[in-house]
């Protein structure tokens, strides 16, 4: 079990004014995993302060400096790589055969990938009579969820590095370790005291003191679109800028003349990775009348061929899912889906097969699903895939931008052209064309209530500075 007692501010481990301490539960066994402190809103004012004194001093620091950290800290983080990625394991439950690839590698390559971005701080551009400048927005709170708890934390801090800010991070309650461990590494590297700060507790208190607080400059948050309203309504009094990334319920449209095997099981696979616990899953296949059946029956035997189990397990794909409420609340929209009239195709609310204990759902789909069910409305977070049909192309694009939500989308048609044409069509931040990869180097973020942000890429630096024009 790995215990923390100390946050890290100003570049030192202190004791927590709070006194309540947190149990990390692996979600595999029940075991305690991890102890960590939980702090109250004195640390969150403690944090705060050692953020913005360090402020000035690193907001003038030079590019060139705030990149070789950033190098530093790529390569201090490969050296953990195996640590960090049992972390992730043991907290979140995720298979260990994707933990690495997903969550831990990404850390030194989007280091690295903002080491390279830090130098267009210091361009500038004349107007007229103007010299426009970039300059560091200031203290930055950082809230995220856990889900891809490494990820989440480094497409934020790195930035933020890079542009000249300072921070104070707070992690989910249930996946803290890897933040701790992250403070170390901003330790080993030497990283001026201030700039990075953790601290650790309840969202509703501690997330809503750095949501509120009068020296916090931006908030810049991944959660749920529930909580992102909040910390948006706590930040709005003194104009906080805020940066959210939120839920998602996203679309997949498979054309007549797709490759019909290569797309259902990207589908399927994109779905059960990390256990539907992903923000922009694909988790609704829309198919053409046409091809329905065939790509219910391809659906079924891709989920059901997913090894189930231990993620320490490195021959398992599918894990448990993060807690026993998740769990729970993934089987409770199965149940309502039934109930609506949805066709289970395989899984359900049984525990799969051989398991008898751990927060397990078997990898689940239904078919002759409709838009307007709750199941293809809201977002499940779990292993869980519906199948809805349609006739024509207009008709597919309306049921895909048929949802409160706006993050991602795929499209599989016969070519990429023909389906960039409809991917351009589809309201969302993110579109996977013809099975392309995720790309660290592209804007990440949502339209409507998947959230306002942009992460990654160079506009994920711009979301941590400020314009300044300078008339002559
Ligand atoms: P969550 O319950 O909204 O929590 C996210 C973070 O916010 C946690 O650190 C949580 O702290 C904190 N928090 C909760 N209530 C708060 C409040 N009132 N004020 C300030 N902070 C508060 O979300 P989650 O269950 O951890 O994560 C799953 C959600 O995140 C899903 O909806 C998923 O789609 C979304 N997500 C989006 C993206 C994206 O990039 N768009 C990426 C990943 C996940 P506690 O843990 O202490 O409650």
């Amino acid at each position: 079990m790995r215990t923390y007692d100390k946050f890290y501010i100003n570049g030192q481990w202190v004791a927590p004014i709070g006194k309540g301490t947190s149990d990390v539960i692996n979600p595999a066994t029940g075991e305690i995993s991890a102890r960590v402190p939980y702090g109250n809103t004195e640390d969150v004012d403690a944090a705060v302060c050692a953020a913005r004194n360090a402020f000035d001093s690193w907001s003038r620091t030079s590019a060139a400096t705030r990149a070789e950290f950033l190098r530093k800290i790529a390569a201090e983080g490969e050296k953990r790589n195996a640590d960090l990625t049992q972390t992730i394991v043991d907290e979140l439950g995720m298979p260990i055969q994707n933990a690495a690839a997903f969550q831990v590698d990404p850390l030194a390559i989007i280091c690295e990938s903002f080491a390279d971005k830090a130098k267009h701080m210091e361009e500038q551009k004349e107007v007229g009579n103007s010299l426009i400048v970039s300059e560091p927005i200031g203290v930055c709170a950082m809230i995220n969820p856990w889900n891809y708890p490494i990820w989440q934390m480094i497409g934020k801090v790195a930035p933020a590095i890079a542009a000249g800010c300072t921070m104070v991070v707070k992690a989910a309650s249930q996946t803290p370790s890897h933040l701790f461990m992250f403070a170390e590494i901003c330790d080993a590297v030497g990283l001026p005291p201030g700039v990075f700060n953790m601290i650790h507790g309840s969202g509703k208190e501690i997330g809503a003191a750095l949501s509120s607080h009068p020296e916090v400059d931006l908030v810049t948050f991944t959660g749920s679109t529930a909580a992102g309203i909040q910390v948006s309504n706590m930040a709005a009094p003194d104009v906080k800028r805020v940066c959210l990334e939120l839920g998602g319920k996203s679309p997949f449209v498979i054309t007549e003349e797709a490759d019909l095997d290569a797309a259902v099981s990207f589908g399927v696979i994109d779905v059960m990775v990390n256990t539907g616990q992903t923000c922009n899953a694909l988790t609704r296949m829309i198919v053409h009348e046409s091809r329905y059946e065939e790509a219910v029956e391809l659906a079924k035997s891709k989920a059901e061929a997913l090894v189930v189990g231990d993620p320490a397990d490195p021959g398992v794909f599918v894990g448990p899912m993060s807690s026993a409420g998740q769990k729970q609340t993934v089987l409770d929209y199965i149940d309502q889906a039934t109930s609506d009239g949805a066709r289970l195709v395989t899984g359900g609310t049984n525990m799969p097969a051989g398991l008898t204990t751990g927060n397990y759902v078997a990898p689940t789909i239904f078919a002759d699903v409709t838009n307007d069910m709750t199941i293809a409305q809201e977002e499940v977070f779990g292993p869980v895939l519906v199948m809805i049909k349609y006739s024509d192309i207009d008709e597919a694009i309306n049921i895909a931008n048929d949802t409160p939500y706006g993050l991602a989308a795929g499209v599989w048609a016969g070519d990429k052209e023909k389906a960039t044409a409809i991917a351009r069509r589809i309201r969302a931040g993110q579109c996977a064309i013809n099975g392309g990869d995720p790309n660290h180097e592209a804007p990440f973020g949502g339209y409507k209530e998947s959230g306002n942000g942009r992460e990654f890429g160079v506009e994920g630096l711009h979301e941590y500075c400020e314009l300044k024009a300078m008339q002559y």
